[in-house]
């Protein structure tokens, strides 16, 4: 299939005129600028950008979007938020994670992610026993990613504990509870069912440190020699405290001193570090895994953006609680949280004369490949064809070129400026619609009605 696109930014250049052959797999075979609209099968009206892999959401948590905005009595904080999770998950059924992840996967599309790595941890039933299938949750988000078409990187995630120095684990956390044997027949059967499938990858996830021991660390990776690997790390300052109590060391410390930290890891929320474990990071080349929508939500800090970026520090972004679920907000809200503390501007742009959409946007597409483990943020011959279309017809894009396009769309617009999205080739947003939104919205409307019950 032949697609001929006006305007395009490739993940490094911008491209006039391109004309870009996609295989039968999705994967694009050539990519040529300057070329004629009449060699083509389609003219994709608006400018084409690589779609963003989304290295970290928990899909269920959408449903509870917007539910946990009431300030309780004895103040509201990250841990207060974490018991109305708790027990928004005595409800759950696989089918109704199936629903709420469908109509996420659906709403990502739309906001600009491509693809996802689900950070999974929702393993058992509601009483807290295992499922005779031991995938079965699993298969839920499988499901998820091909009623939607996103592509997908499944994290398995291994939770044991309750607290640093491997404490015993709260009634509410009974759903994510597994041995390491356990987790073990989960990562084999997940590679039995889904291993050759090319838009999906499976990889691993530690939960925490507060949540899985030393020990069971270095078991859980020793089970995978190459698949990516993702724990959140540092994301409160109460957490930084317990792990200084328990260790004498910070996290991010405690990892980069203890475990072979290289790139394939991706540490979530690293964002509590001081100089030395920033530096330390970022020579280990694994990313920093940012959700600045969701880090806002919980009150947990601000990451130093502009001193791990100066020293080579690789990021992403990802939509974690997915309270909002929108590339370019994400995006905007990194850099506003370092303007707000720092009282300067173009702090993400890190050099002079550089575009601090642009710049995001590009490490963003680089650091969420490298932790999704697969071939995409970028449009070039052998890569998939994942990448979304913006509507030049929005007055925000009215006469933008270049990079003042991606910051328009950034800080100006937003998702609605996104008018089609493809993945592997295949057309799934046409025109803001899903190929398949009816049916997945009418599942997701019942799965809201029965939980409200
Ligand atoms: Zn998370």
């Amino acid at each position: 299939m032949k697609l001929f696109f006006p305007t395009m930014f490739s993940g490094s250049d911008w491209l006039n005129d391109v004309l870009m052959d996609i295989d039968n797999n999705g994967t694009i075979k050539s990519l040529l600028s300057e070329s004629k609209s009449s060699n083509a099968d389609e003219i994709i009206d608006g400018t084409c950008l690589p779609g963003m892999p989304n290295l970290h959401s928990h899909a269920f948590q959408r449903a509870m979007a917007g539910l946990t905005e009431i300030a309780s009595s004895g103040g509201s904080n990250f841990w207060t938020w974490q018991r109305v999770m708790y027990d928004f998950l005595t409800k759950l059924l696989p089918e109704d994670v199936e629903a709420i992840a469908s109509q996420l996967y659906m709403e990502m599309l739309k906001g600009g992610f491509t693809s996802v790595a689900e950070f999974h941890y929702l393993h058992n039933d509601k009483n807290g026993n295992q499922f005779d299938n031991p995938s079965e949750m699993s298969d839920r988000i499988f499901a998820a990613a091909n009623n939607t078409g996103i592509g997908l990187t499944h994290l398995p995630v291994l939770y044991a504990h309750g607290g640093f120095g491997a404490l015993t684990p709260q009634k509410g956390q009974k759903r994510f509870l597994q041995t390491i044997s356990q987790f073990q027949l989960l990562l084999e059967t997940l590679y039995n069912r889904y291993g050759s499938d090319g838009q999906r990858k499976i990889g691993m996830a530690l939960h925490s440190l507060r949540a899985v021991s030393p020990e069971m660390i270095k078991d859980a990776v020793t089970l995978m020699s190459k698949a990516p690997i993702h724990i959140h790390i540092a994301e409160q300052k109460k957490e930084v405290d317990q792990c200084i109590e328990w260790s004498g060391q910070r996290p991010v410390e405690w990892l980069l001193e203890n475990i072979n930290v290289n790139k394939r890891w991706c540490l979530i929320h690293a964002t509590h570090m001081n100089n030395k474990e920033i530096n330390a990071l970022a020579n280990t080349h694994a990313i920093v895994g940012l959700c600045p929508t969701t880090e806002a939500n919980l009150g947990d800090g601000i990451f130093p953006l502009e001193k791990f970026m100066l020293k080579k520090g690789k990021i992403g972004v990802g939509s974690d609680s997915n309270t909002s679920v929108d590339v370019a907000e994400e995006l905007r809200l990194l850099e506003y949280g370092q303007r707000l503390s720092q009282q300067r501007r173009n702090i993400g742009a890190i050099e002079n004369n550089t575009s601090t959409g642009e710049t995001l946007f590009k490490a963003s597409l680089a650091g969420g490949s490298q932790a999704l483990d697969q071939p995409i943020g970028m449009l070039t011959p052998g890569r998939r064809a994942d990448f979304i279309v913006l509507n030049n017809k929005h007055p925000v894009l009215f006469g933008r070129r270049g990079s003042a396009i991606i910051d328009s769309w950034i800080f100006t617009g937003g998702r609605e400026l996104i008018s089609d999205v493809f993945v592997a080739g295949q057309h799934l947003i046409k025109n803001h619609r899903h190929i398949r939104q009816e049916n997945i919205e009418r599942r997701y409307h019942s799965t809201i009605k029965s939980l409200a019950n």
